[in-house]
């Protein structure tokens, strides 16, 4: 893959009219935009080109429209089009009404069992998929797991996602996410997907992360430690699994074994799981959001509009321009 393969489609900003926004990222933010023409909506990723220069990401970026523009899962976010001007890149997403799994999470406290199945399994269909591509996606957290209409999740935010054949080295990710392999810049690869599935099951049963601290350093401290702490109530398969995945040694770790991601679909957590069923959306989930219209944006936080102008880049500076 590279990017010659790029294909996703040019499209005119003018076409659309830009709405309240959704979400805030790094560059930026995610916006609600409807197309005037065919009342359409769609969420516009706007990433402000000066930061993208200013913090060195450009190879970050590229890659994220490059692997948006050449994956199709239904548990992957669809990229629709893209375009820029001189100040900023426009992805268009595919909207996602039902809000942040972060929002849904923590108005519920913890998920009960089959709930937290149901996502987990959808995040492993995710992962296994992507790394058939040789693609880890390195930021695994609630916030980037969006709530469908039709109650199934679907990952958004590639902007940490890599290909990669072997190792990498950039140190990316949340903290409480951060698998050790990571915060001890020996290289790391897809084992670290399966890391943070192990951190997001503990989370969603247990309300919070396993190595919560107020202090990033001590999240550090506690996450090369290893020592995972189960509240006494925590299911006992989902138990074992996280054991099996929240593991330094990764001649150990699950998903990183000879089975691949077949060993954590076998587990007995995942017994009762129809994958098949899953993939083609037939199970019946059991929260779905209430969604009252296409352009409803309600299931999402309210942000105070922004009416700062970020600095254009000049063409000559422009590593976007031609695309
Ligand atoms: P990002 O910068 O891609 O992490 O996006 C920041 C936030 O914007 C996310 O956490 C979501 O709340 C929101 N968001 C991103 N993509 C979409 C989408 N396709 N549909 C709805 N909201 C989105």
């Amino acid at each position: 893959m590279d990017q010659a393969t790029f294909k996703a489609i040019k499209v005119k900003l003018t076409d659309y009219e830009i709405l309240q926004t959704l979400g805030t990222g790094s560059f930026g933010r995610v916006r609600l935009a409807k197309n005037k023409e065919t009342g359409e909506y769609v969420a516009l990723k706007m990433l402000k080109k000066a930061e993208i220069l200013r913090l060195k990401q450009v190879d970050h970026i590229i890659s994220e429209n490059t692997i948006l523009s050449n994956i199709s899962h239904p548990f992957l976010i669809k990229m629709l089009g893209f375009t820029q001007d001189e100040r900023y890149l426009y992805f268009l997403l595919e909207y996602v009404q039902g809000g942040e799994l972060f929002t849904y999470l923590r108005n519920k406290g913890k998920l009960e069992n089959d709930e937290a199945v149901f996502y987990a399994s959808q995040v492993v269909l995710m992962f296994e998929y992507l790394h058939s591509k040789n693609i880890v996606y390195r930021d695994l957290k609630p916030e980037n797991l969006l709530i469908g209409s039709d109650g199934y999740l679907k990952l958004t935010d590639f902007g940490f996602a890599k290909q990669v054949e072997g190792r990498t080295y950039t140190l990316c990710g949340t903290p409480e996410y951060l698998a050790p392999e990571i915060l001890l810049n020996k290289g790391h690869g897809k084992p670290v997907d399966w890391w943070c599935l192990g951190i997001l099951i503990y989370e969603m049963l247990a309300g919070i992360d396993p190595f919560n601290d107020e202090d990033p350093m001590a999240i550090y401290q506690k996450i090369l430690k290893g020592k995972v702490k189960f509240p006494r109530n925590f299911q006992q398969e989902a138990k074992s699994l996280v054991k099996h995945l929240l593991i330094a040694d990764l001649t150990k770790r699950f998903g990183n074994l000879k089975g691949g991601a077949n060993d954590i679909k076998m587990h007995r957590w995942f017994q009762a799981m129809d994958w098949e069923f899953l993939v083609q959306k037939k199970l019946q989930p059991k929260y779905k959001p209430v969604v009252k219209n296409k352009g409803d944006t309600s299931n999402y936080s309210t942000y105070p509009d922004s009416t700062e102008l970020p600095k254009p880049v000049k063409p000559t500076d422009d590593p976007f321009i031609g695309w």
